[in-house]
């Protein structure tokens, strides 16, 4: 890649709940870098209720007005009409090179008192609804071998936290959606990436205290969406975990683990009490080319290592 300016020159991006917080910023960046952009958000509260066009629409005339760029809004929801969304971008400027899944709500409450409906609705606007906008963009990207799609995750996905089973439970299915996504669009030049953001919004602005809010700029997660949905950008099935100017690759991590011989007298649940403590011995790696990505022929190299036992 060269290191001049990454131009987004012509490239059309959809980026869902861009009227406000992280998507904003996102969608001023790439219209500032010469990209087409579809501002889309249903404008509703932070638990998913109501509607209302502002948030989309004030985007929009900011990007046209103040920065001259080139924004279309799109008022629907990810959960029902995400089809309309891409359409919004087919129909205004032709194609679709770059979605970034972005809009999200939190219903928040101890899992002792989550309703069925809680956690239904979180997982509807953030898998569910990544889910249909890809399924949308997917034939586009693939005719015309290009696209770039950025699943945004979030430390509760990956780590767990109180009082959102349901959003971690959203957040950490977009990993593995992004991951398989990455392995199927990589021969059509599809790239699929995760982003773990911490950033100031009104998503965080009540629970995280206002000294370490005052450096959670989301303008610091912005330019690695950018950079991930480039055109020279080769990196896929990667998780970026960003925060206040920190940038950094989280990658899963197999313990050394510990071979059982095949008979089955040996893999009994007394002998995995006897060796508990090697099966999660994380310090030495005989096997770290076992280590993520999973390939097949690990399986083999420890089936073969089990047979000489
Ligand atoms: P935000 O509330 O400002 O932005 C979310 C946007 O999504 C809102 O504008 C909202 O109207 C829109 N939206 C909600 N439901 C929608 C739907 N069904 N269809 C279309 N738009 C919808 O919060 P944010 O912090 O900017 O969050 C952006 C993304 O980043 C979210 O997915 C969030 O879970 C994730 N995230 C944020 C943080 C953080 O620290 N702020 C941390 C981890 C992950």
């Amino acid at each position: 890649m060269n290191s001049n300016t990454l131009s987004f020159k012509d490239r059309v991006v959809v980026i869902t709940g861009s009227g406000g917080g992280l998507g904003r910023v996102y969608a001023i960046e790439y219209a500032k870098r010469g990209a087409k952009v579809v501002v889309n958000d249903l404008g509703g509260s932070l638990k998913g209720e109501g509607h209302n066009s502002r948030a989309a629409d004030i985007v929009v005339s900011e990007i046209r007005e103040k920065y001259k760029g080139t924004a279309v809004a799109n008022y629907d929801s990810v959960t029902d009409n995400a089809e309309s969304i891409i359409r919004t971008a087919i129909s205004n400027f032709g194609r679709i090179d770059i979605v970034v899944n972005n809009a999200g709500i939190l219903r928040d409450s101890s899992f002792a008192k989550m309703s069925e409906a809680s956690f239904a609705s979180v997982i509807d606007v953030h898998l569910n609804g990544a889910y249909k906008l890809c399924k949308a963009a997917w034939p586009y990207m693939r005719k015309q071998k290009f696209g770039r799609i950025v699943n945004t995750c979030s430390p509760a996905g990956l780590y767990g936290n109180f009082g959102q089973a349901n959003y971690s439970a959203a957040k950490l299915g977009l990993v593995g959606f992004a991951e398989t996504l990455a392995k199927e669009g990589y021969r059509y030049n599809i790239r699929v990436n995760c982003i773990v953001p911490l950033a100031r919004s009104r998503m965080t602005e009540r629970i995280i205290p206002p000294h370490i809010l005052k450096q959670l700029a989301p303008e610091k997660i912005a330019p690695m969406v950018l950079y991930l949905t480039h055109e020279d950008t080769d990196a896929t099935n990667v998780i970026i975990e960003l925060a206040a100017g920190f940038y950094s690759q989280v990658r899963w991590e197999r313990s050394s683990g510990q071979i059982f011989n095949p008979s089955p007298k040996s893999y009994t649940s007394e002998a995995i009490l006897n060796k508990w403590d090697s099966i999660v011995d994380y310090r030495d790696k005989p096997f770290n080319k076992t280590q993520h990505p999973v390939q097949l022929s690990d399986y083999n190299y420890l089936i073969q290592k089990a047979r000489e036992l």
